[in-house]
């Protein structure tokens, strides 16, 4: 399949230039984010750490992801240090809390992009959480597509956005991968430390299925995904509600075809033994009760997890 992604054309025309310099604009008064700091990243550091330089912990073929996300080598994930976001029970605080990482150069940065792809084959571009850097990537995306890039890119993500930013994202992002983490603003200033959580969520979540829609391009032959849209939801212990709200909003409020990831991985790290009701893992029947509810909702797109379940892999029907 001769999949060409969105940015290609945008690099073209000259919009994607034009977007990289309101980007960097952006710096000055930096309202990327819904905490809207507002200050100049040129001199100072924001809410999430990140002033005007690139940091970035790690890149890999990270096995991790959604099948259709791995292809035969791997997502090409690049994990940036630091955070928008404070959640207590965080998989990767040691970078996305603590900071730990690499100052590079947004040349650099378009290398790793295409060491991605030209020496480790990855399926994808996927950048982990890199809202702060946005105006560096699309640097770097420039560089790279001058060297021959040409993955998808995908734009993995807590939902945590502004529409506004992800505005600027579209016709350059061909697979969004949100998470819904809560479905209430108190449950988000409690784990995560933002007081704004869902009312920002609902509406970056509305904003990139605006961009998709349906659309769900797999490859012929490898069944990557080219583009299209995967909302992700990670099943706190005690908090299935929270899930069971985000279904709904999904089926009532987005679409019913959207390919959803329902995810058992929860694992206690970090600062959740602090919190009771999150400071142990998910139990079974927690997990096997949110499945059912997702089933009785009609979904058929998407994945489950099968760490806590005994049978074998249960892939929804596409
Ligand atoms: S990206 Fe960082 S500096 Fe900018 S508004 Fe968000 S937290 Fe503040």
């Amino acid at each position: 399949m001769n999949f060409v992604p969105s940015y290609v054309k945008q690099y073209e025309t000259g919009e994607l230039n034009k977007k990289k310099e309101k980007l960097m604009r952006k710096l000055e008064n930096c309202d990327l984010c819904p905490r809207e700091c507002r200050i100049n990243r040129n001199k100072y550091i924001g809410s999430c750490r990140v002033g005007n330089k690139i940091k970035v912990s790690e890149f890999v073929l990270y096995p991790g992801e959604e099948p259709v996300l791995q292809g035969e080598k791997g997502a090409g994930a690049v994990f940036f240090s630091n955070c928008t976001m404070r959640c207590v029970y965080c998989q990767n605080f040691q970078f996305s809390q603590l900071g730990r990482g690499k100052e590079i150069s947004s040349k650099e940065l378009g290398e790793i992009f295409l060491i991605l792809q030209f020496e480790k084959g990855a399926s994808n571009l996927d950048l982990v959480t890199a809202t702060p850097y946005l105006p560096f990537i699309f640097d770097a995306l420039i560089y790279a597509i001058e060297r021959g890039f040409s993955l998808p890119i995908i734009w993995n993500t807590s939902s945590y956005e502004k529409v506004e930013t992800l505005e600027i994202l579209e016709g350059i992002i061909d697979i969004y991968l949100p998470d819904i983490r809560y479905t209430s603003n108190i449950v988000g200033k409690k784990y995560s430390g933002v007081k704004d959580y869902w009312s920002n969520a609902q509406l970056a979540v509305k904003e990139m299925y605006r961009q998709i829609g349906d659309t769900f391009i797999l490859d012929d032959e490898t069944y990557e995904l080219k583009r299209g849209i995967i909302i992700r939801l990670l099943v706190l212990p005690n908090y299935l509600n929270q899930v069971k709200e985000a279904l709904k909003f999904i089926k009532y409020e987005i679409s019913e075809n959207v390919h959803i990831s329902l995810m058992d991985q929860y694992v206690p790290v970090y600062k959740a033994k602090q919190y009771e009701k999150i400071s142990r893992y998910l139990h079974k029947s927690e997990y096997e009760e949110v499945i059912s509810y997702m089933e009785s909702l009609g979904f058929k797109n998407g994945w489950i997890q099968t760490h806590l379940l005994a049978s074998e892999g249960v892939e929804l029907k596409r």
